[in-house]
């Protein structure tokens, strides 16, 4: 698929001209677009929802256009379910999957009302003596399968050695204790591979928990109101990829759902997904300027972003596509590696990338960055998170979040003997 950006060389300059560069740039017609098709895709089900993986992309600005979907969102920490509560969510529509959870974010998660999906076994005792026995209605078990998962087409990863999750037999003890608890309403959870460019993933995924929560329901005789199938559906970050077809995917969880649940007489079991990756990341760019050529072994060119702004690359090794704005259908006959100001060699958007010829003052469009993109974020060398902004379906732009100031990242040490000697004007702030 030709990864084309979804604005031009001039809007990227007049929006530079107001908001120096690097920022993270969103296309609500695209979000909207791929949210109207997830719900259609599992349109079968009649308690379906998405909640959307704050994680993937903190701005309640983002977070907000799914409320015209019915989304809701799934949360794992504090500050994601005050982001939550902030756009208005609040009870079924917060589903809060975390782990090593401390005592004070299961208190007001339950405060919300939102699901709570335990991930240990020793969580139960747990959150019994936080909520004083007063457990919710429905409660939720993360699922870890264990061993190896693979897919016929290669896609694995390793629940074995995944931190998360419930093993099979204490599942089973999981449930038989809530139930004893007084808990009438069950979910399942499970979570077992990331950014899988496949459709037969969910399928998959679905089979075995329907299996599962068929089995469990059967011997503890409980309720199942819904079965989680969480993040993991991917996206091709490379330009040779193949998307993912959410209507096959939605399609091939269906022919499980006749398959298993409905012989099982658990046809009014609800599918939720918790994804984050499909729903936001090609709907982002960084965008960063070219502000330095450097020639000696290799060649460089540094941009004013670095892994601060986007961390994938430096840690994953993770590829994103990169287009020279305005030089779309020049010759890619140049080789770079492209890089940020960090003191850490990995600082590299790209290695050995084949460019058009890159001048200074070049913008350079970074494909692919909405989810996980700005949100692994981070400060090391000083360097300072960016602006986000929205490009709405009308054409205009809004600012959703402003670039973090040098106030901000000394904000920490007010109160220090320190605070008032630092030169904020230095920084013009
Ligand atoms: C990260 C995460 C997700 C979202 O994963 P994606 O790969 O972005 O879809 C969903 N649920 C949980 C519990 C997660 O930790």
């Amino acid at each position: 698929m030709n990864k084309v950006p979804f604005i031009s060389k001039e809007k990227a300059e007049q929006l530079a001209s107001v908001y120096p560069t690097p920022w993270h740039i969103y296309d609500e017609a695209g979000i909207r677009a791929n949210a109207k098709a997830v719900k259609e895709a599992f349109a079968w089900n009649k308690g379906f929802r998405e909640y959307f993986a704050v994680k993937a992309t903190p701005n309640p600005s983002i977070m907000d256009l799914f409320q015209d979907y019915d989304f809701g969102f799934d949360c794992s920490s504090m500050t994601e379910l005050m982001l939550a509560r902030a756009v208005g969510a609040s009870g079924e529509h917060i589903m809060f999957s975390a782990n090593e959870t401390p005592a004070e974010e299961y208190a007001y998660a339950a405060k919300l009302g939102a699901i709570i999906n335990l991930d240990d076994l020793t969580h139960i005792p747990f959150i019994t003596k936080i909520l004083d026995g007063k457990l919710p209605e429905t409660m939720c078990c993360r699922y870890n399968p264990g061993g190896v998962f693979t897919m016929s087409n290669g896609i694995m990863d390793n629940p074995g050695d995944a931190k998360y999750g419930f093993t099979k037999d204490q599942l089973f003890e999981g449930y038989r204790q809530l139930k004893e608890l007084g808990v009438k309403h069950f979910g399942i959870h499970a979570f077992i591979a990331s950014n899988t460019v496949s459709n037969d993933y969910y399928p998959i995924l679905a089979g075995q928990l329907f299996e599962l929560a068929a089995e469990i329901s059967r011997k503890l005789d409980i309720h199942f109101s819904f079965i989680n199938l969480s993040g993991g559906v991917g996206v091709p970050y490379t330009p040779d990829g193949v998307p993912n077809d959410i209507y096959a995917i939605g399609e091939g969880v269906r022919r499980k759902y006749e398959e298993i649940l409905v012989p099982a007489g658990m046809d009014d079991v609800a599918i939720y997904t918790e994804m984050g990756r499909f729903m936001l990341a090609p709907y982002g760019a960084l965008v960063t300027r070219a502000i330095h050529e450097k020639h000696i072994y290799k060649e460089y060119i540094g941009v004013d972003a670095c892994a601060a702004n986007l961390m994938r690359p430096a840690m994953y090794g993770a590829y994103h596509h990169i287009t020279v704005l305005g030089k779309e259908d020049a010759p890619c006959d140049h080789k770079y590696d492209v890089v940020g100001s960090l003191c850490e060699n990995n600082d590299k958007f790209a290695i050995d990338r084949m460019l058009p010829e890159i001048e200074k003052g070049d913008l350079l469009y970074i494909h692919d960055t909405g989810a996980h993109g700005f949100a692994m974020g981070y400060n090391y060398n000083g360097r300072l998170r960016s602006a986000e902004l929205l490009l709405r379906t009308d054409g205009s732009v809004d600012q959703i979040r402003r670039a973090e100031t040098a106030r901000d990242y000394f904000a920490t040490f007010e109160g220090s003997p320190f605070y008032e000697n630092i030169d904020f004007d230095a920084a013009g702030c």
